[in-house]
Parts: C-alpha cells; structure tokens; sequence
C-alpha cells in the first residue's frame, strides 16, 4: 500500500457498499491487518447480495451461451420472457445492448471463461476455507446443482454445456430423465435430460454476507450504514478520500468503489467511463405444504433461467433479466413468473406458501465480465464491479485479489480481461 498517512487516525482504506463485493474486500483487507472502512448508504447487504439465488457456479456463464442469443431477442420485448426489456429512448442501453450481442459465440465464452474460471475455482475453495474456519452458518451445501432441460432441444445444449465445462476444468455428467427423477422424486415427468455440475455449491447468501461482515468487524473493519457516498475525492492523480451525504469528508489513502449497480455514477465526474447497466431479477421464496414433496436439490430451469434452491426450510425460485435502469421496482406480473416456470417443472409448487418478494439489480458490463482492478489513471482508487450474476460465485476471490492489489502484491497472474482500463 502506499505510505500516505491520514490525518486524526482515520482508516485508510475505504470501501463504497456493503454487497458481498465490499464485505469480502473488507474482510480480506482487514485480515491482512490493513484498517478499513466500509461505508454502506443503506444497510449491510442491501444490494443485489441479500437475495440471490446462492448457487456457487464456477464452471457456468448461465446467460452469455453461445447460440442462445437469437433465441432470446425473439423475446425480449414480451413481458414475460426471461429477459426483458421496456421500450424507452436510453442511447446508452441499446449502445450496450449492441455490444453483449456480440459475446455469443463460442471463441467469446471460452475468451471469458478463460478469464473468470481461475476466479471461480478459487472463490468455491475460499468459501469451503471460510466457512469451515470462521464457523459460519449460513446453509452451505456442496452438492452441486442440476440443469434441467423438458425441450426436445435439451439433449443438444446438455452436450455442449458438458464439453464447455469439462473444456474449463469443471466436472459436469449428463443424467438421463429416469436418473435425475431418482436423484430428485419432486420433479415432473417429462424431462429430456440433465445436467450435474458437480464443482458448485449452494448457501443463504444473506446469511453468509452478514457472517462475513462480523468477522470482517471482528478482525476490526468498521462499518458505516446510512451513510451515502456523494464524491471520490481526488487530487493531483490520487485519491484523498470520501465524501458522504451528509457532508463529511473520510479521508483515506485508499478508496474501493464497490457500489454494484451503482458504481458508475460515482467514476463519472472523475472522467472514467464504466458502461454498467443493471439488470433486474426476482425472487420468490416458497415453503412447501405439508403434503407436497420437499425439494432437495438445487436446480436451473434451463428453458426458464430460473433457479430454484433449496435454503433453510425454504426453497427460493429467483430469476429473470429485466433491464429498466436503477429501478427497483417490483412488476408483479414478472416476479409471479418464477411460480409458474417453477410450476411446470416440479410438483408442488401451486400449493406453497410464498414468503419473501424482492428484486435486485445485477451490475452488468457489455462484454459480461466483472471490472477488478486499478482505475484508470487514479492512484490509489480500485474498482470491484460488474460481477452480473456471478458476484457470490466470484466474491472472496475478488476480495482477496482486491486486498493483494492495495497491499502491492498484485496476483501475478490477474486476468487483463478484468482490467477495469479496458473501458479506458
Ligand atoms: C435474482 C438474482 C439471482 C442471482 N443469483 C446469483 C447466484 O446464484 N450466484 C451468483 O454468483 N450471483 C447471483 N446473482 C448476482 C449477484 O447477486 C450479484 O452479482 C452480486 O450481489 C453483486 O454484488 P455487489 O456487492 O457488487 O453489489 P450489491 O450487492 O448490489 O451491493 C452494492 C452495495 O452498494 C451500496 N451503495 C450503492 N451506492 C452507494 C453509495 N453511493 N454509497 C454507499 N453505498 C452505496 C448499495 O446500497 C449496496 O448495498 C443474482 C442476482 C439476482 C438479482
């Protein structure tokens, strides 16, 4: 790290949000003995982390597939497709749009999977080490997790999801329909096959962030909730600090911007350009009648993109791609279709009680990859965004990267594809 210090004993790193991103930076920032700020404009976990699907899906780029993208235009403006967009004037989204319609093809996910497996791979083994060492309860089952296909298509895509993984280093076995209603007896009749991706795991990520955020403080970061980032505070090429909506300055030697969907407005003014949009999901928890079969094994619906985990006595279906800004609003009609999808897959679910409706935002880059690293031309300032929806699959690896980053010891073998300058 650098050797400014800052005046009055003030921390000298400071990280911008508390999603899983933050918490993990902090937590790794704050294990290295580094002291540490996190400063959070609602609460811990506000974001995107608190409701997710919790898969841990190393080996799985679930939306950039090669082939998939006509499939998904033709839908895209309908209501209730999987991926959605609202009609509206908005440049940037459609110059977005333009650019992740060319990441579909085979050589561009092996480009990025090449980029993120190392990542991922690392994070499934961090997150073993971490909840076994720091004693955390938050669900943690390293099952894997089953793609399930009812199309005529499925047999095809399973095939070329099964070389796409083992291609990558991931174990992935095909499931006849008999074999996988074994495995999982809730299922409907009907399947044409499935997939195990046997290098995946799936928690409450929930749980998990606020865990990690304990001992992140135990190890003696300090949190600031309710407390908004208005400005990164910049001079002469160098990050000096924060400031908060209610006026104050934090100075810091060190900032971390990992604000999610967010993060772009705060590198604007600073003239770096991060064409972040968000993408909005849902989810809908459910609890089983006492009549109905109890899922049990964490499953993609491949046709519907929409997972369905079994967590604690619950089981949350979440899902959906919906792009209409930083809004986070709730549409009725498309958080009611992870019922119906999930209804024509497994039997039950018409008669399970729903307990939890949310929405979040997924912070996504045009070419489908995080933005780890150094900004652009600003000493001391780092990004940790993008993570679409990979951020619990690739959180405590990009914390610990981020951690070794500011400490001057950057991984020597960081993928350049992650560059935030990329963008530059
Ligand atoms: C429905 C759904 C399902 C998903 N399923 C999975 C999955 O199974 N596996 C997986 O790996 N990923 C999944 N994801 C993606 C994952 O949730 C995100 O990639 C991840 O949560 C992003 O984390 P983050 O910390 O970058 O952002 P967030 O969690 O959104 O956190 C950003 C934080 O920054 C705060 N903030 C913003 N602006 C400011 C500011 N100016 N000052 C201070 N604080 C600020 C916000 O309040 C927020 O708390 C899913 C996402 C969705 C929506």
């Amino acid at each position: 790290m650098n050797t400014m210090t800052t005046p009055g004993g003030a921390p000298r790193v400071v990280v911008v949000g508390a999603g899983v991103i933050g918490v993990c930076c902090a937590y790794f920032l704050a294990r290295r003995g580094v002291r540490v700020l996190v400063v959070e404009r609602e609460r811990i976990a506000a974001g995107a982390s608190s409701g997710n699907a919790g898969v841990i899906a190393p080996g799985h780029l679930p939306l950039v597939k090669p082939g998939r993208f006509w499939s998904l235009v033709k839908t895209v403006f309908r209501p209730l497709s999987p991926v959605y967009v609202p009609l509206r004037f908005d440049p940037a989204l459609w110059r977005w749009l333009f650019t992740f319609s060319r990441q579909f093809s085979e050589a561009r996910a092996d480009e990025a999977m090449e980029a993120v497996a190392p990542l991922g791979k690392e994070s499934l083994s961090l997150y073993e080490q971490l909840v076994r060492e720091e004693g955390i309860e938050c669900d943690f089952r390293r099952r894997g997790y089953y793609e399930v296909w009812r199309s005529a298509s499925g047999p095809q895509e399973a095939a070329r999801e099964i070389a796409f993984a083992r291609r990558h280093g991931f174990r992935a076995e095909l499931l006849d329909p008999r074999e996988m209603l074994r495995r999982e007896p809730s299922l409907r009749e009907g399947l044409t096959c499935a997939v195990h991706h046997c290098d995946a795991a799936t928690l409450d990520p929930y749980a998990f962030v606020a865990a990690l955020a304990e001992r992140a403080r135990a190890a003696g970061a300090e949190f600031r909730v309710a407390t908004g980032v208005v400005q990164l505070q910049v001079r002469d090429g160098r990050v000096h600090g924060v400031l908060t909506a209610q006026g104050e300055e934090i100075p810091a030697d060190a900032v971390v911007v990992a604000a999610g969907a967010w993060s772009a407005s705060l590198l604007r003014p600073l003239g770096i350009s991060l064409p972040l949009e968000a993408a909005k999901g849902y989810h809908c928890d459910l609890v089983p009648s006492e009549t109905a079969a109890v899922i049990r094994e964490a499953c993609v619906l491949a046709e519907r993109l929409v997972f369905v985990t079994p967590m604690g006595h619950r089981t949350r279906l979440a899902g959906t791609l919906e792009f209409s800004g930083l809004d986070s609003r709730i549409r009725e009609a498309r958080w009611r279709q992870l019922s119906h999808a999930a209804g024509e897959y497994f039997q039950g679910v018409e008669q399970s009680r729903s307990v939890s409706k949310w929405c979040g935002l997924r912070p996504c880059l045009p070419d489908g990859l995080p933005a780890i690293g150094p900004a652009p031309g600003i000493h001391g300032l780092y990004l940790a965004t993008g993570h679409a929806m990979a951020g619990m699959t690739l959180g405590p690896a990009t914390g610990r990267r981020v951690a070794d980053w500011i400490l001057g010891r950057p991984s020597a073998a960081f993928p350049t594809p992650l560059s935030p300058a990329r963008f530059a």
